[in-house]
């Protein structure tokens, strides 16, 4: 069996699997989907005073996803703050931000990278998840890399393609939250229609202080944090300039 194949079986599977154990469970997590498309936009909100940095989001998204060994969707990121006796220790989840202006859109489109005369490989939906179609994709193409700000795009080793989060909307679309949100340990994530005054992300996101990375890029990202102090702010942005992350990477930042 191919290894293009294991995974769309992987994906379809976890549908499935997750969609029953959401159906007794009551289907907490779920996002709605009453609105139109149009007037959504999905996103996700992080407590960061929640996350224990276990990784189970991690696992959760390489396994619901099929990525390969060695690239991530998802990570959590560990910093230490401070300097002895006043030291923190954070944790700090990170993926496509599905921004509202992405950078990485327009540089697909400019490089013309992508196979077809009309259409770039990534888009935009009209709910706001930027999404890459891999059949439009050419391998060996990494301008949408070197375009996001936050590092959050890969290069898939085996299809040779850029891949990335794609917010799980194969299970979105049925009403099933993200495999990160679901598995979540400490019930920091939460996701839904941000645009929605009534949605509980939105009446989340305007009860608390929550701040976005690297605002000053104004791509206005869809991912959101409680408990973004300034010192751990700083320090995350400055670890995303760098190159891909290796698995050993993901602890013992600093
Ligand atoms: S975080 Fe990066 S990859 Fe994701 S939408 Fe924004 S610019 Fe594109
Ligand atoms: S599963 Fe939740 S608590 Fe664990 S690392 Fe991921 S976001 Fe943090």
């Amino acid at each position: 069996m191919s290894e293009q194949t294991r995974r769309e079986i992987l994906k379809r599977g976890g549908q499935v699997a997750l969609g029953g154990a959401l159906a007794t469970a009551g289907a907490a997590a779920a996002p709605r989907l009453a609105k139109a498309a149009a007037e959504r936009q999905w996103g996700m909100l992080v407590d960061l005073r929640r996350c224990i940095g276990c990784q189970a989001c991690t696992v959760a998204c390489k396994a619901e996803n099929g990525v390969p060994l060695g690239v991530f969707r998802r990570r959590v990121r560990t910093l230490m703050t401070g300097s002895f006796p006043e030291v923190g220790r954070h944790f700090v989840p990170i993926s496509c931000f599905h921004c509202e202006k992405p950078k990485c859109l327009p540089a697909c489109d400019k490089h013309k990278c992508y196979d077809g005369q009309s259409e770039t490989a990534l888009y935009k939906r009209e709910d706001g998840t930027v999404l890459i179609d891999e059949a439009k994709c050419k391998p060996g193409k990494k301008p949408c890399m070197t375009a996001c700000p936050y590092n959050n795009i890969f290069y898939d080793p085996l299809t040779k393609k850029a891949d990335k989060c794609t917010f799980c909307e194969h299970r979105v679309d049925q009403g099933v939250a993200p495999a990160c949100v679901q598995t979540c340990e400490g019930g920091a994530l939460q996701f839904g229609d941000v645009k929605d005054p009534s949605s509980a992300i939105a009446r989340a996101i305007a009860a608390n202080d929550t701040k976005v990375l690297k605002p000053r890029k104004k791509m206005n990202p869809s991912f959101h944090y409680i408990g973004l102090d300034d010192d751990v702010q700083k320090t995350v942005e400055g670890m995303i300039k760098g190159k891909q992350l290796r698995p050993t990477d993901l602890e013992n930042d600093r």
